[in-house]
């Protein structure tokens, strides 16, 4: 039956709790315990049911309970504190005020993800890529960033999992109510909904925007599910990453040019625009589009524009993992935009090729990203390292070590997955301020200061209260899909209070080998079950995507393997993860294992949350676990090999689990004092609180995303855009004069003092004489470049040393001059190379242009 009308009804809350929708509006309540309880002193049972979300909490309580509250003087004493916390919160986010003095004009920064995790309410995530995101906004809104966000409303989100009785993942997607969300409708200034038009093959697309807000920060998000679109257009946003290629280039598209169309109409003039992954990155060609035909600039210094305040955060490890089109595909949806650019279309595939010269190459969102970005990172320094290596083909001629793709290691944040009692404890031990402080703030010092019975008491509460959670959230789950009386009995009896106990969450992709532990059946069983007083548990939990059909086997395997050896007591799978399920499991378990094939894991975060909450680490060096103290903050599985037999580097990888299990972990966890402290233990937590809180907190990511991304794109947006874009114009028209001549240049002379054999320590002078062909002595740098040779003779990590421009400049050419030293003996080659200069580029490889002096 459809309705002839339909009615946005909101709560009717008692004049003097109006402060409760205040509140519930603005989800700086998920990290703020005190708030967090002030909703669930309102109705506990039904703060669980509503999936931890206060604004349905408010619209399903009963009057009578509201009434109630509005009596009770200690709750309102309560809400009034929460209401002040707030304003005081928003008030005193400082940080950029302080460290951004010199900003040059009124600055925003645009974020742009297609998913993001922030709460359990809000299932507009998959794993953690959105859950990344989502702490970014948190810390960008802690310290007070001018930072906005866009992504898509998905109606349905990513899926729900539960099993069935065989262990095989099914899929549920339920539908999100979104008036009943802590979200605001954004409306004109009439009263109606504020929309944005997106043209497809055909026909335009609406979408409403609705807004979080998210601390201080503001994050927008498209909503195409409105009358008005068809059936599949309503559907855009429906799931995350859900439908076929096609599908995912229309949500692509909203979510780039839409976005870009949102904060327009939101009277936004962001001065960076900053791409996590590259599923917005369409948001590149709207933008050119309106500096071509509203500021009447050329496709080239439109290009130079975007370019010089646009930033791309790549997340993944393997080329396989980036977004691709086919050429007519790409085509069809977004070919308009070469007519715009006048572009051919060979010349306009080629923004998203990363060989240009392969024609049959398909379209590629990071492509695109990576070409029109001027700062670009990983998440982590090995992944800076893999991802520069998967990217050198476009930046040909450079050594991989200075492709200019960096890396920021990621973070996660403090407040918001510590659970409360140890957020209180670091609060008594180290002060308020602990969640946001950097490795070099001698607060961290205070830790050893925490009695080692206080923070093991106060973990072992942790862990009782993570083994409560996980029966009840199995009995719910298990009624949920109407188990047996004997399936339920036997959910309130898993896993004991008292025994070590191993933590691992992740997206069950095959890469993470989520069973590596039982590779060995015997031998983990003898670990788990041999010594009644040394035991050992796993608590695991996880989802696959819904078509990877091998990593469901890993869960049904995982599930079997439980039931067949009898072990289902100490091997627990917990399912629908969830953020809700990840904070209980990192601060209630005792270690946090991952055993990811290296490099494939990019940063993970789930590790880091753990840590926050005094948890050793238990991994494969991979990711953020490759640049932690693991030896002082936990264990590592190898030394970081990487193997090309992957059944040899299970086996090797596998054992080396169980010795560290056997020989290290269970005697150092039972090793116990006589009040029952396992101290070594608790100071191997103590320094993964000291080491890992301050380093592997999206506070200091923020702060580095700043100062070496925000601040100097934002720099560039201010110095490209004055006086009418003046210097965006002379930049474009250099750079197109510095690619008419480059391939002119000529190296005519290399004049170099020594012969052949010289000593350690001894002056070099080198004089180079070059035709420039016409660019000036200030357009290019000139560099020798020495390093030590390899086996096929070439200089490998070598160091680039500036010449000088002498002034001098004969018939031949201008002359430059540098000298060199060698500071160690051994085979050693010299070479000199020729880059670009211009102080308006983020670094010399923007042009991806490059002279060597054996070029020719
Ligand atoms: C933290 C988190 C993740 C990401 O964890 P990884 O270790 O990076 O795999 C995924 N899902 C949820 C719910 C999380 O809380």
């Amino acid at each position: 039956m459809k309705p002839i009308r339909t009615f946005n009804v909101s709560p009717s809350l008692p004049p003097k709790l109006e402060p409760l929708k205040k509140l519930a509006y603005n989800i700086h309540w998920d990290w703020n315990v005190e708030t967090k309880d002030l909703f669930r002193r309102l109705d506990n049972q039904l703060w669980e049911s509503c999936r931890h979300n206060p604004v349905a909490l408010l619209g399903n309580i009963s009057q009578s309970r509201l009434a109630e509250v509005a009596e009770d003087e200690g709750f309102i004493a309560q809400m009034e504190r929460a209401e002040e916390q707030l304003d005081l919160y928003l008030q005193e986010r400082n940080w950029f005020r302080k460290n951004r003095q010199q900003a040059l004009g009124e600055e925003c920064y645009a974020y742009f993800c297609a998913e993001y995790g922030l709460t359990d309410c809000l299932p507009l995530y998959s794993g953690g890529l959105g859950v990344l995101a989502g702490d970014h906004l948190k810390s960008a809104s802690d310290l007070g960033l001018p930072l906005i966000a866009v992504g898509l409303l998905y109606q349905e989100g990513y899926f729900s999992q539960y099993l069935n009785a065989d262990g095989w993942q099914q899929e549920a997607y339920p539908i999100s109510d979104f008036s009943n969300m802590p979200l605001h409708l954004e409306r004109k200034s009439d009263g109606s909904e504020l929309r944005v038009e997106v043209d497809y093959p055909g026909r335009t697309v609406i979408a409403r925007v609705w807004r979080i807000d998210v601390g201080g920060v503001r994050l927008y998000l498209l909503d195409t599910n409105i009358e008005g679109n068809s059936e599949y257009d309503h559907n855009i946003t429906d799931r995350l990453y859900g439908g076929d290629l096609d599908m995912r280039i229309h949500q692509e598209m909203m979510l780039g040019i839409g976005g870009f169309r949102a904060l327009k109409a939101l009277g936004y003039t962001p001065t960076v625009f900053h791409l996590n992954e590259g599923h917005s990155a369409f948001l590149v060609l709207e933008r050119m589009r309106r500096l071509i035909e509203d500021d009447g600039l050329s496709f080239e210094e439109a290009k130079q524009m975007v370019q010089a305040s646009q930033m791309f955060t790549t997340h993944t490890p393997v080329s396989a993992g980036f977004d691709m089109f086919n050429p007519d595909q790409t085509m069809y949806y977004v070919g308009h935009y070469a007519d715009i650019f006048g572009l051919s279309r060979e010349e306009f595939l080629a923004m998203g090729r990363e060989n240009t010269g392969d024609l049959s190459s398909p379209f590629s969102m990071a492509a695109l990203a990576l070409r029109t970005s001027s700062f670009l990172n990983g998440v982590s320094k090995l992944h800076g390292e893999v991802s520069r290596d998967m990217f050198k083909g476009m930046w040909k001629g450079l050594p991989v070590s200075e492709v200019p793709i960096t890396s920021i290691t990621n973070g996660t944040h403090a407040r918001s997955v510590v659970a409360k009692s140890t957020q209180q404890l670091y609060d008594r031990y180290l002060g308020p301020n602990w969640s946001d402080k950097g490795p070099d703030d001698p607060l961290w010092e205070k830790v050893n200061a925490i009695p080692d019975d206080e923070l093991w008491r106060n973990h072992e509460r942790a862990r009782a209260d993570m083994v409560v959670m996980v029966r009840d959230w199995l009995g719910k789950k298990l009624r949920q899909r109407g188990a047996s009386q004997a399936e339920l009995d036997k959910a309130t009896e898993v896993l004991d209070p008292n025994v070590l106990t191993i933590g691992f969450a992740r997206r069950f992709a095959t890469y993470k080998r989520a069973t590596l532990f039982l590779r060995d059946i015997d031998r983990i069983k003898k670990i788990i079950m041999g010594n009644p007083d040394r035991r050992l548990q796993f608590v695991i939990a996880g989802k696959a995507h819904p078509k990877d059909m091998p990593g469901k086997e890993l869960i049904r395997q995982l599930i079997h393997i439980a039931r067949e050896e009898g072990i289902e007591e100490y091997l627990v799978f917990v399912p629908d993860y969830d953020t809700h399920v990840a904070r209980a499991m990192v601060s209630g378990c005792d270690i946090w294992l991952n055993t990811p094939r290296r490099p494939r894991e990019a940063s993970g975060t789930s590790g880091m949350k753990a840590a926050m909450n005094g948890l050793p680490n238990l991994s494969v060096l991979d990711g953020w676990w490759d640049e932690a103290d693991y030896t002082a903050t936990g264990w590592a599985i190898g030394q970081g090999e990487i193997y090309e037999d992957q059944h040899y580097q299970d086996e090797v990888e596998a054992n080396a689990l169980y010795d560290l299990l056997e020989q290290e972990i269970l005697p150092l966890f039972y090793d116990r004092d006589a009040n029952g402290v396992p101290r070594g233990w608790v100071q191997k937590m103590k320094n993964a609180i000291r080491l890992n809180i301050p380093q592997f907190n999206t506070a200091r990511m923020l702060r580095d995303y700043s100062v070496y991304g925000y601040f100097p794109s934002s720099d560039r947006y201010f110095a490209m855009t004055e006086n009418n874009y003046a210097n965006t114009k002379a930049v474009a028209q250099w750079k197109k004069q510095v690619f008419e001549r480059w391939y002119d240049i000529r190296i005519e002379s290399i004049d170099v003092s020594e012969e052949t054999d010289i000593v350690v320590n001894e002056t070099i002078e080198v004089k180079a004489v070059l035709d420039l062909a016409g660019l000036k002595p200030d357009d290019v740098s000139v560099e020798l470049y020495l390093g030590k040779l390899n086996s096929n003779g070439e200089i490998v990590n070598g160091t680039p040393i500036p010449m000088e421009h002498t002034g001098e400049t004969t018939s031949a050419g201008v002359t430059y001059k540098g000298s060199l030293v060698y500071r160690a003996s051994g085979l050693q080659g010299l070479s000199l190379r020729v880059l670009p200069k211009n102080q308006y580029m983020a670094h010399p490889h923007e042009l991806g242009l490059i002279l060597w002096a054996d070029d020719k």
